[in-house]
C-alpha cells in the first residue's frame, strides 16, 4: 500500500497531515508534529521517490488511525483513472483492524465506486446492498445503485431501488421512475407487444401524471392499434403537462383527425392552439391545412402576419410551398423550399435546460449532463 504513496500530489499529503494535526487537542499538537514530514515532502519535491516512500512508510507505522490518507490516495487514483490502485488502497484500508465502523462503511462505499468504475458491477452491487441500511451512507449507496441499474438498463431493478430511495428520503422519485416504465414500454413496443407496452406506459403515467414521454408513447401506441380517439386524448394531455412540447404533437394530432376522417377537426384544433401557442410549427401546420382545403389566401395572410412578428424558416418555407404559381414559378419554388427546409432543420433543435446541450433529436436523458427530462424543444 505505502509504495503507492509517491503517486499522491504533494499538496494533498501536506493537506492531509495539517488536517490530521488540527483534529488533535492543542496541547498535543506541538508534540505530534513530526520533523520527518518535512523531510518526506522535501524528498517528494526533489523527485527522490524511494526516500520519500521510506519516510512516509515509517510515519504511517508510527501514527495509526490515519484512514484519511487511504481515502485521499484512493480518490486521487480514481481521478487519474488508476482504478486498480484505488481498489488496492481501499482494500488495504478495510483490512485494517483498528478501523472504526464509520470509516469501514466509508471504505466499502469507496470500494464499491471503484468496482463500478472498472465495470465489476456484481461486486459493486453487493457492497451497495451491504450499505443500504447504513445510517450515514445508505442514501448515497442507494443513489449509486440506481445509477448502476440505469447504466445496465436494468429498469425493473431501477424501479425497485427508486422506490426504496423514496422510502428512505421521503422525497418523490416519481418522474424518474416513470422514465423507467417508459423504457420498459418502448422495449415491449420494439418486440411488437403493443398491449404490454400500453400497460407499462399507463403505469408510467400513474407514477407521474406529468410524464410527457408517457403521453406521447401512449398516443403512438393507440395510433398503431387504429384507436385514433384514444390517441387524440393521449396527445392532448401533453398541452396540460408541458406546453413546451406542443411542437411534438402537431403532426400526430393532424394524423389522428385524418384517421378519423375529420380534417376540419384538425383545423379547429390548430385554430385554438395558434391563439395560445403561436409557435412556428403550429402556425405553419395550420396554414398548410387551410391551403389543403382550398383556402390558400387565408393561409398566406396568416403566414405573413406571423413572419412579421417572428422570423422563421419553417414559416417562410410553408409560404413558398403554398404561394400561387404566378408569384413563384416551379423551378424557383423548388430551390427556395430546399434552402428553407435546410434552415428550418437547423432551427428545430432541442436544448437541455440544465447544461445547454443542443441536439436535433429528442432525448429523455441528456447525453451531456445525464439529467432526466431536462431536454425540451426550442431554446
Ligand atoms: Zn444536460
Amino acid at each position: 500500500m505505502i509504495e503507492l504513496l509517491w503517486l499522491l500530489p504533494v499538496p494533498l499529503i501536506a493537506a492531509w497531515w495539517i488536517t490530521r494535526r488540527r483534529r488533535r487537542p492543542p496541547e498535543r499538537r506541538q508534540r505530534d508534529y513530526p520533523p520527518e514530514l518535512l523531510q518526506g515532502l522535501r524528498y517528494l519535491f526533489d523527485d527522490e521517490i524511494d526516500s520519500a516512500v521510506g519516510v512516509f512508510s515509517e510515519l504511517l507505522e508510527r501514527y495509526p488511525g490515519s484512514a484519511e490518507i487511504y481515502f485521499l490516495l484512493g480518490r486521487e487514483f480514481r481521478r487519474l483513472g488508476q482504478i486498480e490502485r484505488a481498489i488496492s488502497a481501499h482494500q488495504n484500508l478495510i483490512a485494517r483492524p483498528d478501523l472504526d465502523a464509520v470509516e469501514r462503511e466509508r471504505g466499502l462505499l469507496e470500494l464499491a465506486r471503484d468496482f463500478q468504475g472498472i465495470g465489476w458491477l456484481d461486486r459493486a452491487e453487493r457492497l451497495y446492498r451491504e450499505l443500504e441500511d447504513s445510517e450515514r451512507f445508505g442514501e448515497t449507496a442507494l443513489k449509486h445503485l440506481l445509477e448502476l441499474h440505469e447504466s445496465g438498463k436494468d429498469w425493473n431493478r431501477a424501479i425497485a431501488t427508486g422506490r426504496q430511495l423514496e422510502r428512505r428520503t421521503g422525497e418523490s422519485a416519481g418522474p424518474r421512475i416513470a422514465h423507467y416504465y417508459c423504457e420498459l414500454a418502448e422495449a415491449a413496443r420494439a418486440r411488437g407487444e403493443t398491449g404490454e407496452a400500453l400497460g407499462l406506459a399507463g403505469r408510467a403515467l400513474g407514477t407521474d401524471r406529468g410524464s410527457v414521454r408517457a403521453s406521447l408513447l401512449r398516443g403512438r401506441l393507440f395510433m398503431a392499434e387504429g384507436r385514433s380517439s384514444a390517441a387524440l386524448k393521449a396527445f392532448r394531455r401533453v398541452e396540460r403537462q408541458d406546453a413546451a412540447f406542443m411542437p411534438e404533437i402537431v403532426e400526430p394530432v393532424i394524423a389522428c383527425h385524418r384517421q378519423l376522417g375529420q380534417p376540419e377537426g384538425a383545423i379547429r384544433e390548430l385554430d385554438h392552439w395558434a391563439e395560445d401557442y403561436p409557435l412556428p410549427s403550429v402556425v405553419a401546420a395550420r396554414a398548410r391545412l387551410l391551403a389543403e382545403r382550398g383556402d390558400a389566401d387565408t393561409a398566406l395572410v396568416v403566414l405573413e402576419e406571423h413572419l412579421g412578428g417572428r422570423p422563421s424558416a419553417d414559416l417562410a418555407r410553408t409560404l413558398v410551398e403554398i404561394a400561387p404559381e404566378h408569384c413563384i414559378g416551379p423551378p424557383l419554388r423548388e430551390r427556395l423550399a430546399g434552402m428553407l427546409g435546410e434552415l428550418a432543420g437547423r432551427d428545430n433543435r432541442y436544448v437541455c435546460r440544465q447544461c445547454g446541450f443542443e441536439t436535433h433529436q429528442l432525448y429523455w436523458r441528456c447525453p451531456g449532463c445525464r439529467s432526466w427530462s431536462s431536454i425540451k424543444p426550442g431554446g
